[in-house]
């Protein structure tokens, strides 16, 4: 958790930088392009879904009141948890009281943020990620790095010695072998488990119906093939009708991987009902709250729109460059270096430096499909973080008080002009004297000085009656 977005930046492999880069890049042109195929005005549609959420959010009290009703009604058992303590704890009573003592879970963000996995396993559950992606940073130790792609930062070769390495065969690192292989090792685990664990996409307040999209369809055998169902749901979630949800089904598929729609779309409408052959004989849904209602009455509410499309992560210059475990957290890119220190900054205070992550671009608003405002909500937590002096991240951030300083003393900036000159003729051992010198520039290239003198040419230009040589550099 200490080192820096730049630290990051500079020791991903250039294989894996360049495959962050070129993915990332690859999945933003795709969303233009299903965008402006599929609809007249997109922007338009961006704004009805971004005030839908923002409506939801603000009558969120009556909403989760409505799910509830909505959910009972259809027979599934509803909870709530203040924490993501509290959540793991009452999926641990539900298997314990039930004997199950197999887990298996598809892809869910709020149980990354309670650490789900590892407690359960620390209290003699077996849970097995069946997200394919999930699954390598399980076998891995290792943690996601994008929303919708958790494995965006390995290749292939890596992940054909892991599952070598794990007993999945010998190595062999054709892309068809490795998911054949991850198949058979997953099914035997679908059959024998106790228990599925999901997420939820949107939870509609009317109906009470969760939906949940994947692109591997290991979500419905998580759902199909357990006794018990368990959806670990963020409370801001919800929609509040049936009637909402193609539109967010339509941007959220377009969004993250340029799809028209994700290709399983599920809607789960209770647990196994008389005459029906499969599905789980119990559904429980939790609730988690985790300081969101903190960030409803915070300045930074809109955050809670997120839909989770990763769409922010694909477009940022930031999380291109740097991938997502520079993030720190489990939200990483633009949604998360607004989301993470809102909801995890407490324990985490480091990650009160995320805001300062982002050029202020603007790129990730406009491509949020719930028109989020992320860069000024980037802007009021870090004037949160001044006025509250969050602690700086480390000693050797760049120093901008210096240029600050300088920027303002014209005596002080007139040398620093004479001395860029020098930039150029003087030996990177000498640049690179101070550590922190020396860490800063190891993952950025100074451009060369190129003359030019700004008051000379003015100067020049007002004698010569404002026509100047046109050349200032
Ligand atoms: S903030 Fe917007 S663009 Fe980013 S993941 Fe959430 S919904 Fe997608």
């Amino acid at each position: 958790m200490k080192q820096e977005i730049d630290h990051y930046a500079r020791d991903l492999s250039p294989g894996v930088g360049r495959a962050v880069y070129l993915a990332s890049k690859a999945k933003t042109e795709k969303r233009y392009q299903s965008l402006a195929r599929d609809f007249p005005d997109p922007d338009k549609l961006r704004r009805t879904a971004g005030q839908i959420k923002q409506h939801t959010l603000e009558h969120l009290d009556d909403y989760l009141a409505q799910a509830e009703t909505s959910l009972r009604k259809r027979g599934a058992q509803v909870h709530f948890a203040a924490d993501g303590e509290g959540a793991n704890e009452i999926i641990l009573r539900i298997l314990q009281e039930r004997g199950a003592k197999r887990l298996i879970k598809s892809k869910s963000m709020v149980s990354e943020e309670t650490e789900l996995v590892p407690y359960l396993e620390k209290n003699g559950v077996e849970a097995v990620e069946s997200d394919l992606g999930e699954y390598i940073v399980q076998i891995d130790h290792d943690h996601p790095s994008h929303i919708v792609t958790p494995i965006i930062h390995k290749t292939r070769q890596e992940i054909a010695r892991s599952f070598e390495r794990e007993g999945l065969g010998d190595y062999n690192d054709d892309p068809q072998t490795i998911t054949r292989r991850a198949r058979e090792h997953l099914r035997k685990k679908y059959l024998e488990a106790d228990a599925g664990l999901t997420g939820a996409n949107f939870v509609s307040a009317e109906s009470g119906r969760i939906v949940l999209v994947t692109n591997e369809g290991n979500a419905r055998f998580s759902v199909a093939a357990p006794r018990i169902q368990i959806a670990m749901v963020g409370i801001e979630k919800l929609v509040p009708k049936d009637a909402d949800l193609p539109l967010f089904l339509g941007l959220l598929g377009r969004s993250a991987t340029g799809q028209p729609l994700t290709v399983y779309t599920q809607f789960i409408n209770g647990p196994r009902a008389a005459g029906q052959e499969d599905g789980p004989e119990e559904l429980h849904v939790v609730f988690l709250d985790n300081r969101r209602t903190e960030v409803l009455a915070s300045d930074c509410r809109e955050i809670l729109r997120c839909i989770r499309c990763g769409a922010c992560l694909n477009v940022c210059p930031i999380y291109r460059q740097a991938s997502g475990h520079a993030y720190r957290s489990v939200y990483p890119g633009p949604v998360g270096a607004v989301l993470s220190p809102l909801l995890h900054g407490k324990q985490f205070p480091e990650l009160a430096d995320l805001p300062k992550a982002s050029s202020l671009c603007g790129a990730c608003n406009e491509v949020c499909p719930v028109d989020i405002p992320i860069p000024d909500l980037l802007l009021r937590l870090r004037d949160r973080g001044k006025r509250e002096k969050a602690p700086r991240a480390s000693v050797d951030t760049p120093p901008f008080g210096l240029w600050s300083h300088m920027a303002t003393q014209p005596a002080a900036w007139k040398t620093a002009l004479r001395l860029g000159h020098a930039m150029n003729v003087t030996p990177h051992a000498v640049l690179n004297v101070h550590p922190s010198a020396r860490a800063w520039r190891s993952s950025r290239d100074l451009p060369k000085f190129r003359g030019g003198d700004f008051r000379k040419w003015m100067r020049e230009r007002t004698k010569a009656g404002g026509q100047g040589n046109g050349q200032a550099r």
